[in-house]
């Protein structure tokens, strides 16, 4: 079965989470069956084999994705944190939420400059995440060999917002 098979059968759609008028994409349901996972995780890895040296994951959700990509292709999994989780010398990003703003770490020296990376988080938006991301790790001196979602909320255009990189989605909506 397809990737996108996968997740078109099994993801759920939530009405008014976390907030009214939201329309939240819950992907667990896909998390916890055990083919789907392995056919998600080698559907955002595969197409990037021999690029890259370590496996990125957003807080959260895309721990998940990235500690199995980590281990299906023999690298190092890096933890992108939310703020005040990262116990020692880490670079800050910035980035702006429908409300606000919120702040990404990354420990300063979890990779050596040159190194490359596969950043993974479940579903790009408004691309606001995966951008603060990626300035984390060119801060670090990290090439970002590209990125890869679950789910693309095209209609946010965050494919705009992160031009100039490789992105693999697995479903467009
Ligand atoms: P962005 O920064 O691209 O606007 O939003 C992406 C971030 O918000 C990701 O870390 C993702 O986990 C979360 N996110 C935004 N919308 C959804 C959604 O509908 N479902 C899930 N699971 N996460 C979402």
């Amino acid at each position: 079965e397809s990737a996108e098979s996968v997740i078109s059968r099994l993801s759920a759609t939530v009405s008014d989470y976390p907030k009214p008028g939201i329309v939240f994409r819950d992907l667990t349901p896909v998390f916890a069956d055990g083919p789907a996972l392995r056919t998600i995780v080698h559907a955002l890895i595969d197409p990037f084999e021999g690029q890259f040296d370590a496996v990125a994951g957003i807080e959260a959700r895309g721990f998940l994705l990235a500690a199995a990509g980590a281990y299906a292709s023999g690298k190092g999994v890096v933890t992108v944190r939310k703020k005040g989780k990262l116990p020692r010398k880490v670079y800050s990003e910035d980035y702006t939420l429908e409300y606000g703003t919120a702040t990404l770490e990354l420990h300063a020296d979890d990779l050596k400059p040159g190194m490359r990376v596969l950043i993974l988080d479940d579903v790009l938006a408004t691309g606001g995440t995966l951008g603060a991301a990626c300035r984390l790790f060119e801060r670090a001196g990290v090439q970002v060999s590209g990125f890869g979602v679950v789910l693309e909320l095209t209609g946010l255009r965050g494919r705009a917002a992160l031009a100039g990189h490789r992105i693999r989605s697995l479903v467009r909506e």
